[in-house]
């Protein structure tokens, strides 16, 4: 059996039961044992596996992909090109999420005492990560990004502290070319390697995480819970297709000077293939051969923005994890302020790039910015059971980003549009 079939049979058993739970016994002394010793080790055994990838990951999948970017080998003035295009185009991915989820709503209605309750509960471990932060002004949360000791700021979960100390890692080691810092790059290779298949572990555990998540919530909240996450469902569907139907082509035609039809068209193998996979990692290849066969983009440019964008250009990852993390914080009753939510924004942005394109890559990224903000991470266990689906669906918008993007860089560089046509007929 599949693992995203057994984590929806993981779904429906804990909600099931967690609402007979609810309707039938919900002041039981034995209900709060079980919630207390079985539904909620399960879910933390599952959350802590998650944030003990989080450092590492980001960590190596950043300076691998600035030191991709930064390699003179690998076509530097493309790189810059790149780097511009996936920094704009994330940016407006999370923009439309963040507006969507502030215009909708979804995760309001939650009556706040019960709200107050799960967070008093649950939240414990977050309250105590956001508890060591300080209340800081506008221009301390500008400093902050620079930490003072980046390995303090790992142990403190300051993921913005921590991926700064990357960036600023990979740059210097494009900037000396030396023995050392070529053994240095294939050792971070290791690591990030290492943590794919730690993560492709871990997603195994799904399952009964996503069970036991999902009773400890609905045996509390009952059928409401349900609602909210249809809503919640809803708002990243269709800030989803606003930015795969309506931005896409706007960028296609404007930068690209390609039509939407021919694009899809030429596109379509390596959409498919990236809904059916839900990994960019995995549709590589496919997107490659789409790049090239069907939208006529010049293989030099294709090889170099498809591969770097398989992993850090991620827009529909983007949009989900603002998605995400602004619904969470209003399901539990968390006010953010506009300076707060601009910093998710560009947490979403930089987690994208740190984010692994494989099945729930995102997870990790998304269970720290919760806790940076005093969410209780144990909401992901909540999106786990619908994420089948969503991951399905943003991996489309992840691989069709990274082939717009290599059609317009493609454009930019050589011209694409003379082959594009025949190329995308003769597919
Ligand atoms: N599955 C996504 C991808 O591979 C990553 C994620 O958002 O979980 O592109």
């Amino acid at each position: 059996m599949s693992l995203h079939t057994r984590m929806l049979i993981g779904f429906v058993a804990g909600t099931v039961l967690g609402l007979a739970a609810n309707l039938f016994a919900a002041d039981a002394g034995w209900l709060d044992l079980v919630v207390t010793y079985v539904a909620d080790p399960v879910g933390q055994l599952f959350l802590r596996l998650l944030f003990m990838l989080v450092i590492p990951l980001v960590f190596s999948a950043l300076v691998l992909g600035v030191v991709e970017i930064g390699d003179p080998r690998s076509l530097g003035r493309i790189g810059g090109k790149t780097l511009v295009w996936i920094l704009a185009v994330t940016t407006i991915a999370v923009v439309i999420g963040l507006l969507m989820v502030n215009l909708i709503r979804p995760g309001q209605g939650i009556p706040p005492e019960l709200g107050a309750e799960i967070m008093a509960g649950a939240g414990d471990r977050a309250s105590q990560i956001a508890a060591g932060r300080e209340a800081v002004s506008g221009l301390d949360v500008l400093l902050n990004i620079v930490p003072r000791n980046p390995v303090q700021a790992a142990a403190n979960g300051d993921l913005i502290a921590v991926m700064f100390f990357a960036l600023m890692f990979g740059i210097a080691a494009t900037v000396i070319r030396s023995e050392g810092t070529r053994s240095f790059v294939s050792a971070v290779q290791g690591i990030y390697d290492i943590c794919l298949k730690l993560i492709d572990w871990v997603i195994r555990l799904a399952p009964w995480a996503v069970a036991a998540l999902l009773f400890a919530i609905t045996a509390k909240l009952g059928f409401d819970v349900l609602v909210q996450l249809a809503r919640f469902v809803g708002t990243v569907l269709a800030a989803l297709a606003i930015h795969f139907f309506v931005v896409f082509p706007i960028l296609l035609r404007v930068f690209g000077g390609m039509s939407p039809v021919a694009f899809f068209r030429g596109a379509q193998p390596a959409l498919l293939t990236a809904f059916s996979t839900s990994s960019s990692s995995a549709t590589l290849p496919t997107t490659l051969a789409c790049s090239v066969q069907g939208l006529g983009v010049p293989p030099r440019v294709a090889r170099f923005v498809c591969t770097l964008g398989a992993t850090a250009n991620m827009n529909g990852t983007a949009l989900f994890e603002g998605v995400t993390v602004l619904f969470l914080a209003q399901f539990f009753g968390v006010e953010l302020n506009l300076i707060q939510q601009a910093m998710i924004l560009v947490l979403c942005m930089l987690g994208s790039i740190g984010a692994a394109g494989v099945p729930g890559g995102s997870l990790p990224v998304i269970a720290m910015i919760l806790a940076m903000f005093g969410i209780p991470p144990e909401g992901i266990g909540l999106i786990l059971g619908v994420d089948r689906l969503l991951d399905m669906c943003r991996t489309v918008v992840n691989v069709g980003g990274d082939m717009v993007g290599s059609v317009v860089i493609g454009r930019s560089e050589e011209g694409v549009r003379e082959a594009a046509p025949e190329a995308a007929a003769a597919g």
